[in-house]
């Protein structure tokens, strides 16, 4: 696909010339008038590359740089500077702002191409970088099996959410869930349909998920919920509702009357009593640890006491 470059340059006859050559080199152009023009332009159609004229109605070409630069999506866009010959304050000025490069007019039409080509093969490395790092980030906090956060994410996210919940006064649930005899699961249908079982859990988990709350692996078959905003009976709500759903849930399909069930525990803090990430898991485990010991598909809350 032809990069679109965006040339922005009120004197109509350079704009052309510029058009002329960058067209013939395959490139697709754009003209904006004037430096409002460019950067409502840039806005809509995301260029890869601006030639950004300094002297300009409206805008001046640094001006639109700083509004480029304040745009998420805008920032990383390429920005060759053209300036008149001689304006050296203007070439540094324009370089130090973030643009990439510069130009003077009048300039030489196979200088102008080799910059263009130099920024845009600069960009494709910029945006391959980016995206390679944006992979590898979600990996980092995804657990490959359920796609679910995993346990490092979780931990950092929590004590985002504690301190939040503190600062803004509102309450904070957490609810642990263990699936019930899952050795047994893998012992009688193998490991693989113990991972389905995983799956179709996590899923269950996350359709019943507000998209605020963190959902995690915490282990090999328990999972963590945050509940941010969300109190004791509000979690007990959510919590019961996955239950039932495990519950109903046909997991294997060579034996479609074996249930899985899965426990829960969960504790919350009250708005205005936020303590320590490890107090609230500790008191959800203890919630989860007597629904296993009062037998299993069961879901008990338990307050803190404070
Ligand atoms: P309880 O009801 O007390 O929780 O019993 P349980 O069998 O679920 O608990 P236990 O801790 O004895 O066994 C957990 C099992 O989960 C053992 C382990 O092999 C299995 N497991 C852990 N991670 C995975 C996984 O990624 N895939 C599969 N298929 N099984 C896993
Ligand atoms: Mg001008
Ligand atoms: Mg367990
Ligand atoms: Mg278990």
């Amino acid at each position: 696909m032809a990069e679109n470059i965006l040339i922005a340059e009120d004197d109509e006859n350079i704009a052309e010339l510029v058009k002329i050559i960058l067209e013939a080199k395959g490139y697709s152009t754009m003209w904006a008038k004037d430096g409002k023009e460019a950067f409502a332009m840039a806005k809509e159609m995301v260029p890869d590359l601006i030639l950004l004229d300094v002297m300009m109605p409206k805008l001046n070409g640094y001006e639109v740089l700083k509004l480029l630069k304040e745009a998420e999506g805008l920032k990383h866009i390429p920005v060759i500077f053209v300036t008149v010959k001689g304006e050296t304050d203007s070439k540094v000025v324009g370089l130090h702002m973030g643009g990439h490069d510069y130009i003077t007019k009048p300039f030489d039409l196979d200088e102008l191409i080799a910059r263009v080509e130099a920024a845009l093969r600069i960009k494709g490395e910029h945006d391959s970088l980016r995206q390679t790092n944006a992979r590898l980030s979600e990996l980092s906090m995804t657990d490959p099996l359920t796609a679910l956060y995993n346990r490092r994410y979780l931990m950092e996210r929590f004590h985002e959410e504690l301190e939040r919940a503190r600062r803004y006064k509102y309450p904070l649930a957490c609810i642990i869930v263990d699936i019930d005899d899952f050795k047994v699961i893998n012992d009688t249908f193998g490991h693989m349909q113990g991972d389905q079982v995983l799956q179709k859990i996590a899923i269950i988990m996350k359709n019943a998920n507000r998209v605020v709350d963190i959902l995690a692996r915490y282990g090999g078959e328990e999972f963590i919920m945050i509940l941010p905003q969300t109190d004791l009976g509000g979690a007990e709500t959510v919590g019961e509702r996955i239950r039932v759903l495990v519950e109903e849930e046909q997991f294997v399909s060579s034996d479609p009357k074996k249930k899985v069930t899965i426990s829960l525990g969960a504790s919350a803090y009250a708005t205005g009593k936020v303590g320590t990430m490890e107090e609230l898991l500790k008191r959800a485990d203890e919630a989860l640890y007597q629904s296993k010991k009062t037998g299993k598909n069961r879901f008990i809350t338990m307050p803190l006491e404070i």
